[in-house]
């Protein structure tokens, strides 16, 4: 693409995201005239503030721009970030810091990791260039591809060239500005033209745009004009005033197209024409309507030629703003073919028109009879991916403590193509699956909420009719610290998520574990399929147990550890495809019964019952380190994690009998969420797992 002279650009990749490149620069030899406009959203971002009160301007050298985070909504501390990364760009291109905009795109409401920016602009400054493909790829968030129009024009018998780069996708709606958009150009330009042309093409071009009718924070088009082309200054009042106009607008209008054609999710452009209105901003507003509603852009997405729905937000518009327009005079037009006139429908082939509609550009004309003016506004359809895009933003884009934000797509939500995806890859793994043994300890979250309870008992039933035997192992949480409460033995204490239990306890967790968990859990289990079995750890000696001491002689009271597994109980019932349901107390050989820790309960009858895989469902993604989920990790580095104090609590008995089941051979261990509703099916039944495996190395 050729590009104005003096300008250079540059688009790197300085760790704001986890991969793709995050950080653009533009440059001009020679200070350039600057015009911007901003979104009015007042929550807006840091950067637009600072560039609002600088533009217009006659000095700007440059303009720094970064994804992955959007720098609003944090504060004080956005302006001082928008400062420290112009001087650091400043001072690595040798120029003013005044001389400096920035702009910021992506993650709203997280501080932007300004040290990466700040470390990285000598780099970005070093990789100035004529690439101005690589500044737009830079700017880039769910946008799939980069954004480029370009224009060369002869201005007063001299060439001058008009080259753009913009982001859009989603959070874009008229109002001002609505997306990020760098005009560069080699014209010599007044700055009162050039903020009058940009304005007016704006208008007409970004503020017709309508991907999901909200407004961005962060929304801003500059405008730089270096004058290296030698023309003389092209002023509003000089005859060349319209040609450049007319190139800017043209190089907009692109640029608004290529937007909405790439929105969110969007599978569709969707071009709207309104014509025949009282003027041109009523025109402007139905067409934005039209473009912007859910119920249109939907019926899109479907190919389903539901022009009644057009004329429904016309009519909607219009007795809401009590404009003068009656719909039903209205001509409408769906891919060229009159669907309404005459103030009837014309009873069009909606066969035909459906297969017209598959297209992947929709136009929608509606020609009104109440005047002569028009407008015309670009939007997309309404797919399930925009929903899913939108659904998981926030939880799949993860800042880490580093600020890098990346995806995490082994939680998202799956529209159907995903579903199909799916299925192909969960079919494949099942028939792996006959015949092999799963613990499940079944503990945290999940042991509490309704919704999770029955996702998890339907989970197991669809593991046991998939061919898998599972086995649960229960912990008692709070319902046994509840009740414990209730009865007068006030709150227990807990060593490493080990219950401190004394005598007077025991009956109490008994009581809760057997009596009240277990057969709830067994009763919930048989709601669908009646093949869960509760077993108590005294049944048939499951768990033979001898009292456990606690690190340096800690009296933990009746905690035991077992000493022997009766798992032939269990392989009785898994060889007629029961599903054995374990509460964790165990007989001593002393007589006494014992509370044992789940965690430990479940690790010990993976062992013996040579288990494929022992599954911990908990209340935390998996093994943290730093607030970061660690998604595989050795058992040696697990020691060593349990002993640095990056585990604490819970997590350490659940490590603990983590390393005693890998050390027992159980080939795979895995901790996840039981807050994720399906946690265990997504963690069986793909290719990726969900939480922390545990590796033996
Ligand atoms: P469960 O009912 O699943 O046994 P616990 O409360 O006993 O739950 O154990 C899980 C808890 O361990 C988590 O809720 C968390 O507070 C704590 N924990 C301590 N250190 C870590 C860590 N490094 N990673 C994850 N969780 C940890
Ligand atoms: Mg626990």
């Amino acid at each position: 693409m050729r590009t104005p002279r003096g300008f250079s650009y540059a688009g790197i990749h300085c760790g704001i995201k986890a991969a793709r490149k995050d950080l653009a620069l533009v440059f001009s030899d020679v200070p350039c005239t600057a015009a911007g406009f901003f979104t009015v959203n007042a929550s807006r971002a840091a950067p637009v503030r600072d560039a609002e009160a600088r533009l217009p301007a006659t000095s700007v050298r440059a303009i720094v721009a970064n994804s992955g985070n959007a720098n609003a909504l944090v504060g004080p501390d956005g302006d001082r970030d928008v400062r420290a990364v112009c001087e650091a760009v400043a001072g690595a291109l040798h120029v003013e810091a005044e001389s400096v905009l920035a702009a910021s795109t992506g993650l709203i409401g997280v501080r932007l990791p300004v040290q990466k920016l700040v470390a990285a602009a000598p780099l970005l400054a070093a990789a100035l260039g004529p690439g101005i493909g690589l500044a737009a790829e830079a700017v880039m968030t769910t946008d799939t591809r980069p954004k480029l129009a370009s224009r060369t024009i002869t201005v007063g018998g001299v060439e001058g060239t008009i080259a753009a780069f913009a982001k859009g996708s989603g959070m874009t709606a008229p109002e001002l500005a609505t997306v990020l958009a760098f005009l560069t150009t080699d014209l010599a330009i007044t700055p009162r033209a050039l903020q009058r042309a940009v304005a007016h093409s704006i208008r007409a071009s970004f503020n017709m745009v309508n991907v999901d009718n909200d407004m961005s924070t962060n929304d801003s088009v500059f405008a730089l004009a270096n004058g290296l082309a030698g023309n003389a200054p092209v002023d509003e009042h000089t005859s060349e005033y319209a040609v450049v106009a007319e190139a800017i607008e043209g190089i907009c209008a692109e640029l608004a197209r290529q937007i909405a054609e790439d929105g969110e999710g969007a599978t569709k452009l969707v071009v709207v024409r309104v014509a025949g209105a009282p003027d041109v901003d009523i025109a402007r507003e139905l067409a934005r309507a039209v473009a912007g509603s859910s119920l249109v852009k939907a019926a899109m997405f479907g190919a389903d030629p539901n022009w009644a729905r057009v004329l429904s937000v016309v009519g909607g518009r219009a007795g809401s703003r009590k404009w003068p327009i009656d719909p039903t005079r209205a001509t409408v037009l769906l891919q060229g073919t009159c669907v309404f006139a005459d103030e009837r429908p014309t009873g069009t082939d909606a066969n035909a028109l459906r297969a017209k509609m598959r297209a992947p550009q929709i136009s929608i004309d509606v020609q009104l009879a109440e005047g002569d003016a028009d407008a015309m506004a670009w939007g997309c359809d309404l797919s399930y991916d925009y929903v899913k895009i939108n659904a998981d933003y926030t939880s799949l884009t993860q800042a880490s403590a580093d600020g890098t934000v990346s995806r995490d797509d082994r939680l998202t939500n799956y529209s159907p193509g995903f579903k199909r995806a799916l299925l192909v890859e969960a079919l494949s793994y099942i028939s792996r699956f006959t015949n092999t043994r799963a613990v499940v300890k079944y503990g945290g979250a999940a042991m509490v909420k309704d919704s999770l309870k029955t996702s998890f008992a339907n989970d197991i039933n669809l593991l046991r009719s998939a061919g898998l035997l599972p086995v649960v192992v229960h912990g008692g949480g709070p319902e046994i610290t509840h009740t414990m409460e209730m009865l007068g033995h006030g709150k227990s204490e807990f060593v490493d998520g080990v219950r401190v239990t004394g005598r007077d306890d025991l009956k109490v967790v008994e009581m809760v574990l057997t009596g009240k968990i277990n057969t709830e859990l067994v009763s919930l289990l048989n709601q669908s399929s009646a093949h869960a079995v509760g077993v108590s750890g005294k049944d048939a000696g499951l768990l033979r147990a001898r009292r456990l001491v606690g690190e340096g002689g800690r009296d933990l009271g009746m905690v035991g550890e077992v000493t022997h597994v009766n798992h032939e109980l269990l392989e009785v019932l898994l060889d007629k495809k029961y599903v054995p349901v374990v509460s964790p107390v165990g007989l001593g050989e002393d007589g006494e019964g014992y509370n044992i820790n789940a965690d430990a309960a479940a690790a010990e009858i993976a062992i013996a019952l040579r288990a494929e895989k022992l599954i911990y469902l908990t209340d935390v993604p998996g093994i943290l380190d730093n607030g970061e989920l660690v998604s595989e990790i050795s058992a040696a580095e697990l020691t060593g994690k349990i002993a640095d104090g990056t585990i604490r609590g819970g997590m350490v008995a659940k490590s603990k009998s983590i390393l005693r089941a890998i050390e027992g051979g159980v080939a795979s261990v895995h901790i996840i969420d039981g807050r994720t509703p399906h946690s265990v099916i997504a963690e069986l039944f793909t290719d990726r797992g969900v939480g922390t495996l545990v590796r033996r190395d």
